[in-house]
């Protein structure tokens, strides 16, 4: 179409925004359906096609995102100026205009993707160390990381660590050239680079956004401290028999990232076996009940959570569709993830779900995305997004908190249930071991790719700054010398997969002030640990108001929606955990804490 002419007007600008909307969503469906095959059938051909279409939709966003330029000062009824808003930011991976930049873009983010995926690690043949199982000669990401999960033995813990970060050299080169291009396209749309594009989706400034999260970090340090000194002390009484390991965790030394239970030290639960506070009080291992239940039985499980709130079953097509566990012969990416192929309901979830504990959080988690599209794929395909990005990460999560012992009895996976105060602290540490262990990870991995993004940690510092921040954060060091021929950030999922992560931490302070708001609704009395919303309607119904909103409008009208404040604040979950910190302080009288 020829360029308009004479001044912009609202009347252009709302019928502009209305095309571009229309338009993306089709680019978008045609992109997921495609996403879809390539994520649950890994070929070169299914990647060729994956990578085509986001080509294709970058190719769109990158006309039409300057196109909106026009209608910069025009002062606009909120919602056009709120789409056009979101279609600036609508590409977390905005592409240079040049073609040949764009395709080479769209193929590197598919390639290290892929290369993430199909990750394994293959032990010599003959070797004294971990073996694959059935015949096979490499083990997966799946396969490792059960033995983070509960092998205690140093050794094989530090084979199954070293061995999944082999996969991840590989990636560095085509992650250099991906920042490159990608800091290109952002800086084509205004953007310093594609950090501050990330950071700019929160409806405040950029810096503002940043300082914010720093506040919330600060609230909650203490809190993370005092497990980590606790954690340390009990870690160092199992493998310190060890002297060269003890000497390793001594005074303020960090934690052997090997240790913890998972890959990337990120969550602890896995350990709890080793740190429990009252040992054979109360059991809360779910794990050997679920052994007698199917992938899709869990699945229903966390369903019926969401029905009790009086929202809608999920649509056949979900039960047809879906990807529940890792078929035989061929590649699939496991990493779960929640779908609307069609933006209009068609709603599905992809995961390799075996019968853990683990697996039925993360259902609840993956729910909570689709509950989200159940109520607002009616609004403009721009408007179908959380309130932010943390917004959509905390909903499930908000559920599972509602997930406590007396509710794990009523449905039938839990014998009993015993209300002491040794009982309650076992509670509290699991928790604390999920949601506690993992803030400082979810502040960091966007901190180290905003400084990689800004130039300020080079590509020849990548490895070094990565364990700066891992130290820095989370008191966990490599448990082996690392050099820059590793790119250990290149090792979890999100870095590869170009998706930005400080969602996750704020989802974790968010489903605090979430569940406290929705016990208010329900009429909760007591501590706020004790509480759970399954069953109630009115509970439901708020949460409905705020899941129905989609982005329409900012994201303190939403938090608003649900809790009356318009403010993140990490002021529920220190008040959840209240009574576990008085009995931490106790059990590290002792110790040196910190790191
Ligand atoms: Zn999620």
């Amino acid at each position: 179409a020829p360029a308009p002419e004479g001044p912009p007007t609202v009347a252009e600008a709302t019928a502009f925004v209305d095309a571009v909307d229309g338009e993306l969503k089709r680019l978008w469906q045609r992109a997921a359906r495609a996403g879809w095959v390539n994520q649950t059938y890994i070929t070169e051909d299914t990647d060729q096609l994956s990578a085509a279409a986001e080509e294709t939709n970058m190719e769109y966003l990158s006309r039409m995102i300057p196109a909106a330029k026009r209608f910069d000062g025009l002062k606009l009824p909120d919602d056009v100026a709120r789409k056009l808003h979101l279609l600036k930011i609508a590409s977390v991976l905005p592409a240079p205009s040049d073609p040949a930049e764009r395709r080479e873009l769209a193929q590197v983010a598919v390639g290290m993707q892929s290369t993430y995926g199909k990750g394994k690690y293959c032990p010599k043949p003959g070797g004294k160390g971990l073996k694959a199982k059935d015949g096979k000669d490499c083990l997966t990401l799946q396969d490792l990381s059960n033995v983070l999960a509960s092998s205690r033995k140093y050794d094989e813990l530090l084979e199954a660590w070293t061995g999944w970060h082999a996969i991840a050299p590989p990636i560095k080169e085509k992650y250099r050239r991906y920042v490159e291009l990608g800091n290109k396209g952002a800086r084509e749309i205004g953007f310093k680079d594609l950090g501050a594009l990330w950071r700019s989706g929160y409806d405040m400034p950029a810096e503002a956004f940043e300082a914010d999260t720093d506040r919330l970090w600060t609230q909650v340090k203490p809190l993370y401290d005092e497990l980590h000194c606790y954690v340390r002390s009990r870690l160092r009484d199992h493998y310190g028999k060890d002297r060269a390991v003890k000497d390793k965790m001594s005074g303020k030394a960090p934690i052997p990232a090997h240790l913890l239970g998972n890959m990337w030290a990120q969550e602890w639960n896995n350990i709890y076996p080793l740190v429990e506070p009252f040992p054979g009080e109360a059991s809360l291992d779910v794990t050997k009940k679920l052994k007698k239940m199917g992938a899709v039985e869990m699945v229903k499980l966390g369903e019926k959570f969401f029905t009790s709130l009086g929202l809608e079953s999920l649509p056949p097509t979900f039960w047809d569709r879906s990807l529940f566990t890792k078929p035989e012969g061929r590649e699939v990416v496991c990493h779960a993830s929640a779908w609307d192929v069609t933006y209009e309901g068609d709603i599905r979830i992809k995961m390799c779900i075996e019968p853990k504990e683990e697996d039925l959080i993360t259902i609840h988690h993956e729910l909570g995305h689709n509950y989200y599209y159940v109520y607002y794929h009616k609004l403009p395909v721009l408007f179908q997004q959380g309130a932010n990005d943390g917004f959509h990460e905390g909903i499930g999560d908000t559920l599972v908190l509602s997930v406590t012992p007396g509710y794990l009895k009523e449905i039938g996976l839990l014998d009993k249930v015993s209300n002491n105060p040794k009982a309650e602290t076992n509670f509290l540490l699991k928790q604390a071991l999920d949601k506690v262990a993992f803030l400082p990870f979810g502040k960091l991995i966007d901190q180290w790719r905003w400084d990689v993004f800004s130039g300020k940690t080079p590509p020849s510092e990548y490895n070094k700054a990565w364990w700066d921040l891992r130290m820095k954060y989370q008191g966990v060091a490599p448990p082996i010398e690392r050099t820059e021929a590793d790119f250990d950030a290149g090792a979890k999922y999100h870095v590869p997969a170009n998706t930005p992560y400080v969602r996750y931490f704020l989802a974790r302070i968010y489903q605090f002030q979430f569940h406290k708001a929705l016990c208010e609704q329900a009429g909760h009395k007591g501590p706020l640990h004790t509480c759970s919303i399954y069953g109630s309607k009115e509970a439901g119904n708020k949460l409905r108001a705020m899941l129905a909103m989609g982005a329409s409008r900012p994201w303190p009208e939403a938090m608003k929606a649900i809790t009356g404040q318009s403010a993140a604040d990490a002021g529920p979950l220190l008040e959840y955990f209240a009574p576990l910190r008085t009995w931490l302080k106790e059990q590290t009288k002792g110790e040196t804490c910190g790191f």
